[in-house]
């Protein structure tokens, strides 16, 4: 059984999806874009380390383990560069929008989501089928695939053995953890979580006059557990903390994912006229609460 405020999260995801989610099209081109960058790398011989028979490769081109190894390490460091100067602008957006992870937990919701067993097979089968190429994706970094066609018995059954485990792994992140796992385990979540308190663009909310309703779906569908409505907003300091860096709420644990605003626009369907008061944009620094500790 899922803990409750995921069960609310997927009835409301549920709504927003059966009225037509506004951002589906844009999720599915930047998670391609993201995994076709993840395949590319080692498919085209960028980099791929090689624990096979050792064919290690560097720009298309032979090279020893500690070459091929600090390609690696470079090639990490280019797509974490570009993450971090994302998240210097827009916050988690990758979190939100390019991380295969991420998108993992999005294929357990719609299984869960589902109303008809045929439904719910295909989500399996489109799920089962992301979480298979995410793992090929990451096993070519250190596997050349020859190793399918022209390896030994024991090399094939290692290597289909971690494609099983990984699978599973990925089974029980769409199934128990989903974004849990963003929020509290992913090192890199959890790096920018300690990083991110000033990016400028977010979730941004329309305080003055609000047309806000006061609904509460914005806060029943988010998946790390914050009101979108205080997001991005300045916490007030304790006075004797008045020196310390300003914290802003929510802003480290928001995943830019969008939800939030698709469940505003949803409900502002049935008032034409009116503007929801969630979009994406700059965030304003309006105080919001006193910290007591
Ligand atoms: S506040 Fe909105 S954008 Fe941020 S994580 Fe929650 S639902 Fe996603
Ligand atoms: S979904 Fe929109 S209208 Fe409803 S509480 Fe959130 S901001 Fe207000």
């Amino acid at each position: 059984m899922l803990p409750l405020k995921k069960q609310e999260r997927v009835r409301m995801l549920a709504a927003v999806h059966s009225r037509g989610a506004a951002f589906t099209a844009i999720r599915v081109v930047v998670i391609t874009l993201s995994l076709g960058i993840l395949l590319a790398i080692p498919l085209l011989g960028i980099v791929q380390v090689d624990l096979w028979r050792g064919h290690h490769l560097l720009l298309g081109k032979s090279v020893d383990i500690i070459t091929a190894l600090k390609g690696f390490v470079v090639a990490m460091m280019v797509i974490y560069g570009g993450t971090f100067i994302s998240n210097m602008v827009v916050g988690r957006f990758f979190c939100g929008w390019g991380c295969p992870v991420g998108f993992v937990s999005r294929f357990g919701e719609d299984v869960a989501n589902a109303r008809t067993k045929r439904s719910k097979l295909l989500n399996h089968l489109k799920g089962a089928g992301f979480v298979g190429t995410f793992i090929i994706a990451v096993m070519l970094w250190w596997v050349d695939p020859m190793v399918m066609v022209e390896g030994s018995w024991t090399a094939r059954l290692v290597t289909i053995g971690v494609f099983a485990l990984l699978w599973a792994g990925g089974f029980g992140h769409a199934f128990m953890w989903r974004f849990g796992f963003c929020l509290n385990v992913c090192p890199i979540g959890l790096y920018y979580r300690f990083v991110t308190s000033r990016a400028p663009v977010g979730i941004a909310f329309i305080e003055v006059p609000s047309p806000c309703i006061e609904c509460g779906a914005c806060e029943k569908i988010c998946p790390v557990n914050i009101d979108p409505k205080a997001l991005g907003k300045e916490v007030v300091q304790e006075a004797t903390n008045y020196d310390a860096e300003p914290e802003r709420y929510g802003d480290a644990e928001c995943i830019r994912c969008g939800d939030c605003v698709e469940a505003c626009r949803m409900v502002f369907k049935k008032r034409p006229g009116e503007v929801p008061p969630l979009r994406f944009g700059r965030v304003d620094e309006t105080p919001v609460e006193q910290k007591t500790g």
